[in-house]
């Protein structure tokens, strides 16, 4: 469970809200019953629930766990909105894999509206499905979802990272293996090297796309030469990248 810093104390925390629900109502939990928390991002620990009261689970910490799951690679994935609830599979595989962030965008091809206005549940949901993955696969820190952006706005964030790919399938394209192997050797062995990867939308990224992706300095990789679903792409290069950078296998 995650709990907020300031609800994580040297000797017990408090958790509230439906995270308390769950441990009360679907654990069934009791005194005694021990479980691990983590304010999110650097504690973790070993606890011992002391009462479940009126949505409150206050317990004891038990012991301080130092165990980092997190890549040394921060992996953020920007994927032009799929139909459906496909942007929820991505972000709760992605989260299990390894990911830090979450940027939706807007390109040419997507066939998908979202009005920021109306669609605030649906961010708040994409959220709270990061934060379940990050709990059920025992992250240390729960992955950031960013308020869909336009392409132009996408484009602009590539200076944030040290290495931005976008995935598209061009005959004389590069490998991402190819364009992974020199980053990893001389950037990645620097923990905390930033990468974004870019996956389209079901009907690909337009040629005017790419010509400006690759004008802001992004990569174009190749992931074989099978066409993967809009929502399989993400997932099968986070996993490249942090197989590359020995985070997996
Ligand atoms: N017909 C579309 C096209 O020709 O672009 C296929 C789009 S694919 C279903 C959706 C997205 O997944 C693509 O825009 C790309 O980012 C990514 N993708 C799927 N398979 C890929 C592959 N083999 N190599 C690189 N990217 C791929």
């Amino acid at each position: 469970y995650f709990v907020s810093a300031e609800q994580f104390s040297e000797h017990a925390v408090v958790i509230t809200g439906d995270d308390a629900r769950h441990i009360g109502k679907v654990m069934r939990g009791k005194p005694g019953d021990k479980l691990i928390v983590s304010d999110g991002s650097s504690k973790e620990a070993l606890v011992a629930i002391d009462s479940i009261e009126a949505g409150e689970v206050k317990a004891t910490i038990l012991e301080p766990l130092v165990m980092d799951r997190e890549a040394r690679l921060n992996v953020t994935v920007a994927q032009s909105l799929p139909k459906g609830d496909k942007m929820e599979t991505v972000i709760q595989r992605c989260t299990e894999i390894g990911a830090v962030s979450f940027v939706p965008f807007l390109s040419e091809r997507t066939i998908v509206q979202y009005d920021a206005k109306k669609e605030g549940k649906r961010l708040e949901r994409w959220r709270k499905i990061a934060k379940e993955a990050a709990e059920q696969s025992h992250r240390n820190r729960i992955p950031t979802v960013e308020q869909p952006l336009s392409w132009k706005g996408l484009l602009s964030s590539f200076g944030d990272y040290d290495l931005v790919c976008y995935c598209y399938e061009k005959e004389d394209g590069k490998h991402l293996r190819d364009v992974l192997k020199p980053f990893v050797e001389q950037l990645a062995a620097d923990a905390g090297a930033n990468v974004l990867i870019v996956v389209g939308p079901e009907g690909g990224f337009s040629e005017k796309e790419t010509a400006q992706a690759d004008e802001a300095g992004a990569i174009s990789v190749g992931l074989g030469k099978r066409i993967l679903r809009a929502e399989t792409a993400g997932m099968a290069a986070l996993t490249c990248v942090l197989y590359e950078s020995g985070e997996m296998g």
